[in-house]
């Protein structure tokens, strides 16, 4: 008997309706790339085997891990690993010839979800789509609209990479424990007229920690140092970061190195 870790966000989905939106979502067909990051007991797990031809596991835990290399169960890959350290890029680029569309999914461990989230922005270019539940509140933060007291720096970088919504709530009681907190699942979409380079993209992050470094302040102060080679505008300049939108950003993020 498995006993739920704290320190790996063990929380266990059991709630049947729930797994059952989740795989829907995921919508798995046999011949599709995908990982699922965090297995844990197997919820998401086993009723996505069903539908597909292999399916790779990344786990952390080591009792876990042994435990799936226990079951042995055909089409099923584990891979023992840190997902912030586990190179997304290489798992994609390496799938097998024919296969259908790629795919990274899973009940994200909530300690971890925003670095694992930026850590995956490296492998954009080469996945489909990212299916996740997270902590109800980084979800409505990452698909905030500009102008929404929400809209932070995750909001900004995550959606000028990525298409974004929420699908589903999910609370306390669908898990085993429970978290403290609400879940949501995320659906994540590759934009596929992101064009920015990897200086652009540099450039739009050291923009964007700088303009919500202080969030009450006005741009005016956060992008002193920017102000004059971006040529805000007046009303830019009295503006707060949150009011500018991901558009905007993306072009002073180019206009800087320009
Ligand atoms: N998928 C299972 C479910 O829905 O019941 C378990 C979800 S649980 C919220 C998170 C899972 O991620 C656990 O299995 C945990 O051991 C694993 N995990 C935690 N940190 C991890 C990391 N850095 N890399 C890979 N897996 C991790």
């Amino acid at each position: 008997m498995h006993r739920a870790r704290k320190r790996f966000g063990q929380n266990f989905l059991q709630d049947g309706g729930v797994i059952y939106s989740i795989v829907a979502l995921i919508n798995p067909a046999s011949s599709m790339h995908i990982i699922e990051i965090g297995p844990g007991l197997g919820a998401l797990t086993i009723p996505l085997l069903e539908n597909l031809d292999q399916l790779d596991l990344l786990e952390i835990d080591r009792d876990l891990v042994a435990f799936w290399n226990q079951q042995n169960l055909p089409g099923l890959k584990v891979i023992e690993g840190d997902a912030l350290q586990f190179d997304f890029l290489s798992w994609a680029k390496n799938r097998p010839a024919n296969s259908g569309l790629c795919k990274v999914v899973g009940n994200l461990p909530y300690n971890i979800s925003s670095p694992l989230l930026f850590h995956l922005v490296d492998a954009a270019n080469e996945i489909d789509e990212q299916v996740f539940m997270l902590q109800a509140e980084v979800v409505e933060r990452i698909v905030a609209k500009a102008g929404s007291s929400d809209f932070s720096r995750l909001s900004v970088m995550l959606q000028a990479r990525y298409h974004m919504e929420q699908v589903l709530e999910v609370p306390p009681e669908a898990f085993d424990p429970q978290p403290k907190v609400n879940s949501a699942v995320v659906r994540m979409i590759p934009r596929t007229d992101f064009n920015l380079s990897s200086a652009q993209w540099a450039s739009l992050e050291k923009i964007v920690a700088a303009a919500f470094s202080q969030r009450r302040k006005m741009l005016r102060t956060n992008l002193s140092t920017y102000a004059q080679r971006l040529s805000l505008t007046e009303s830019e300049l009295k503006a707060r970061a949150q009011d500018i939108s991901v558009d905007r950003y993306i072009e002073w993020a180019k206009a800087l190195i320009a």
